[in-house]
């Protein structure tokens, strides 16, 4: 989709383009060895280009021609229809952000360009077991039930789809900012087979769910995400996991998972998605690699090592990372399960007879996970006489309103009927660049579809951000940086033609500049756009000019099947 391509352009203007385009010159030039015909629509000159695999950085100049690179070295003197002078800045592939839950986002969020401006040109989205499609029957109802509570409103405009192919479609016909890559969600694999079932699956279950897979597959997704810590996925036993895993690897398709837990049971959740890898031969990318609660930041380089071992075995396991030391949840998944998924919940915070035990279980739940009430941070509430509490920690509420901490927090819950979002400080900052510093970890957002009033600092700043910490840290060489944001996910995705500076592949291409890069999204105010990117296209087509987005709509829905 092209939008605005040709728009009002005066006849002189068009006529002085298709003379230009049209020129074909001889080009004679044996440093990059054109020596034939070349006409091109965009030439980069003059820029520093990473080329997304990790090798060293060269200056060079870019021509474009339609949607793909047709050159890379020196064009001096070669004219085009466009020229983008790039001295002082850096060329890149545009970032992959391989972990969005942007599934509803050109919905709800068309036009905006939070992901342009950091450098993004290709989102994945689908994951942690829950995703978009497919929505059969009356799963459309419970799903978006589920999006709510996780603070995603669903508008009635969103139109309708069954299928994975019938989905994908009414993206392209909303238009995209960015390409788009689609994963499906074990959840609604499930609930499309098994209702709400608390229960492990039959193998008659689990044959129906693989045949829902392929056909999805078929229809384009790249592949399936689990999400073990949520429902269903929590019930879901090894053997249907593993058939569903040895479903993807018929057809070379990703398994991402969101693990059972993060935190006080890290190793087992890794030994547990390991061994899904390995009795399948799948590839398996595990999401926010993470040390959940201060206990637990020990057990990261167990986990890891684990990690790296399976790879030395020849297995495929990657991970994504997201460069914040804060979590995004609703409030309400700090109390332990039996009170969460109580029925009658709101009623039991309510009951002065069980507090103190409430309390007693909750404390315990949080000494087991490592937590403490200075780590939550409210992010947003919906009742008026609530919002003074936004941007303040438990403990702060607490002292405001002279309450014990998790007297305070039971009052919210109750009050707000659990619709309370919260930044969970949870991680230890120096442990998240000792996971991004690993060769197979790649960066990825976790940004969610509708942002809310106050959305997780991430989904404005991740890649930006995160080349702010190689600038000023030197985290990783930039690089390296640039790998894990480019090459490094179109690897993991399959994607042959996308991620990589090399002749042939599409035009999909950010600039920036490296000194002025930088997110000023923070927590109390995410809603700031990234700076520093000058200049951004997405299959050859010029969207962020000088730093500013131009309305254009050049993404596409990326297939497994057909253009992949
Ligand atoms: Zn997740």
């Amino acid at each position: 989709m092209r939008h605005g391509d040709t728009g009002d352009m005066g006849i002189k203007r068009i006529i002085s383009t298709v003379l230009l385009t049209t020129v074909t010159l001889m080009i004679l030039n044996p440093k990059c060895g054109y020596s034939q015909e070349k006409k091109f629509d965009l030439i980069i000159r003059n820029g520093t280009v990473y080329d997304g695999t990790g090798g060293e950085a060269r200056h060079a100049d870019l021509a474009i021609l339609g949607e793909r690179i047709a050159g890379i070295g020196d064009f001096s003197g070669v004219p085009a229809a466009k020229v983008i002078d790039a001295r002082g800045l850096v060329v890149a592939p545009g970032f992959i952000d391989i972990h969005t839950h942007s599934d509803f986002n050109p919905f709800l969020q068309p036009g905006s360009p939070h992901k342009l401006l950091q450098g993004v040109t290709t989102e994945v989205a689908g994951n942690c077991g829950m995703s978009a499609a497919p929505l059969i029957g009356d799963m459309r109802e419970k799903v978006f039930e589920v999006w709510q509570r996780e603070g995603v409103a669903i508008p009635e405009h969103v139109p309708t789809w069954d299928s994975v192919g019938e989905y994908l479609e009414a993206l392209e016909r909303a238009g995209l900012l960015t390409n788009f890559v689609f994963l499906v969600g074990h959840g609604n694999l499930r609930w499309s087979v098994m209702k709400d079932a608390s229960r492990k699956a039959s193998p008659e279950e689990s044959k129906e769910m693989e045949g829902l897979l392929r056909q999805s597959i078929a229809e384009g997704a790249f592949g399936l995400s689990l999400g073990l810590v949520y429902l269903p996925g929590t019930y879901a036993g090894k053997d249907e996991l593993i058939g569903l895993a040895k479903t993807l690897k018929e057809s070379d398709s990703l398994l991402t998972v969101h693990m059972r837990s993060e935190g006080r049971r890290l190793i087992e959740s890794v030994d547990e998605v390991l061994e899904i890898a390995e009795a399948s031969g799948t590839r398996l990318e595990i999401s926010h690699l993470k040390a959940a609660g201060f206990k637990n930041w020990q057990k990261i380089d167990p986990a890891l090592r684990r990690i790296e071992d399976a790879k030395q075995k020849g297995f495929e396991v990657f991970g994504d990372v997201y460069p914040y030391e804060a979590a995004f949840a609703e409030l309400g998944v700090i109390l332990p399960e039996e009170i969460y998924e109580a029925p009658d919940r709101v009623a039991l915070l309510k009951n002065p007879e069980k507090r103190s035990e409430l309390k007693r279980l909750t404390q315990k739940e949080l000494d087991e996970s490592g937590s403490i009430p200075e780590q939550f941070m409210i992010a947003a509430v919906k009742l008026s006489k609530h919002k003074s509490y936004e941007g303040k920690t438990l403990a702060e509420i607490a002292k405001m309103e002279g309450k014990d901490p998790l007297d305070a927090l039971f009052d919210l819950l109750a009050e707000e009927n659990f619709l309370v979002s919260a930044f969970s400080f949870s991680q230890d900052p120096a442990v998240v660049k000792h996971i991004a510093q690993k060769e197979y970890v790649s960066i990825g957002s976790d940004n969610m579809s509708d942002f809310g009033p106050k959305p997780h600092p991430r989904t404005y700043g991740t890649f930006p951000r995160f080349l702010q910490w190689v600038r000023d840290g030197k985290v990783v060489p930039l690089s390296d940086a640039i790998r894990k944001m480019t090459g490094l996910p179109a690897d993991v995705l399959g994607l042959s033609d996308r991620g990589r500076i090399r002749e042939g592949e599409y035009a999909d291409i950010v600039i920036f500049d490296l000194a002025k890069i930088e997110s000023p999204a923070t927590y109390e105010d995410p809603k700031e756009y990234a700076r520093g990117v000058e200049w951004v296209l997405v299959n050859g087509a010029v969207v962020v000019e000088q730093g500013k987005y131009n309305g254009r709509f050049a993404g596409q829905v990326l297939r497994k099947k057909g253009r992949e």
